[in-house]
């Protein structure tokens, strides 16, 4: 398949998310990342994702590593965490609400349920994706638009008083199409606004949101294509708003099919019969759950 062009050398990264154990379905995505970077004569890093702190284990995070290691995937460069780089999640959710792209909300969990059922029914039915984020209604979202100057003085004391005790959402471009090319799934075309709406950048618990932190890291380490599962098509379209917020350049994606079980149902962490370790205790070879990994049941 033809790699995205660039005028940079390849870099790519495998980021596991420390939540659980690596499954099949890790095993696919991680070994198609390893193979473009290594075909492309590229550099490969790992990232642990273990940015929120109540769902990271750093026993998942070792397990992860020595499965990675059992595959015989490896990576060039020291393994950073997301854990330790809050200050430049924290940087980047500073130059957003400065620009006005991002501003507090109040709606509860409880509310945001009640409100997005009724009205955003037919926008989430015709969602291409699923997607667990439902398209929130704008209740929260500030008079002015991103890049007027009316507000500032707002903008500035949210800055100086920090995101901790408030939820955070990024304002997207309502009706605006957010096109991409995808290396795996071909060309992409999501509706802001529609498709997903106003999305989480920073948590009341101070957790920064997934959006900002793979982006500002993906920037931050030069990576030139994300490789990644299917199921963050729609992630795609919400952090290319990012990119452009920050003024930052995009890499290229490589979406991966997600892997069903036999139920054909998605495989989940918690289908821990199918995950690396239990195959390999199993007695499975490395090369036997890579060619599971490849052959089984698919979803586009
Ligand atoms: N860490 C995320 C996960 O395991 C993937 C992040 C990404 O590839 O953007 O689901």
């Amino acid at each position: 398949m033809a790699l995205p062009p660039s005028s940079h050398p390849y870099r790519g990264r495998l980021a596991p998310s420390p939540t659980g154990l690596l499954h099949l379905g890790h095993a696919r995505t991680f070994a198609v990342a390893h193979q473009r970077a290594r075909a492309a004569g590229g550099t490969l890093l790992l990232r642990i994702d273990d940015l929120d702190p109540h769902r990271s284990r750093a026993a998942f995070a070792e397990a992860a590593v020595e499965d990675l290691r059992w595959l015989g995937l490896d990576w060039d460069e020291a393994p950073c965490r997301q854990s330790e780089r809050r200050a430049y999640y924290r940087g980047a959710w500073e130059r957003l609400v400065l620009g006005g792209w991002v501003y507090p909300c109040q709606c509860s969990r409880r509310e945001l349920q009640q409100l997005a059922s009724a009205p955003h029914e037919t926008a989430r039915g015709a969602s291409p994706l699923p997607d667990d984020e439902p398209v929130y209604p704008g209740t929260c979202r500030p008079r002015w638009q991103p890049g007027e100057n009316q507000g500032a003085a707002e903008r500035q004391a949210w800055c100086a008083a920090g995101p901790s005790g408030r939820n955070w959402r990024f304002r997207v471009p309502d009706a605006r199409a957010i096109e991409f090319a995808d290396g795996s799934f071909g060309p992409q075309k999501f509706i802001a606004g529609e498709a997903f709406g106003d999305f989480a950048i920073w948590r009341r618990d101070d957790v920064p949101s997934y959006q900002l932190a793979v982006v500002v890291d993906d920037a931050a380490t030069g990576i030139t294509e994300v490789v990644r599962g299917a199921d963050l098509l729609l992630s795609t379209a919400r952090q290319l708003l990012l990119y452009r917020a920050l003024g930052l350049s995009a890499p290229g994606w490589f979406h991966c099919p997600l892997m069903l079980d036999r139920q054909g149902e998605r495989l989940a962490k918690r289908n821990d019969a199918l995950s690396i370790r239990a195959l390999r205790e199993q007695g499975y070879s490395a090369r036997r759950v890579l060619e599971e990994a490849g052959s089984a049941p698919l979803a586009r």
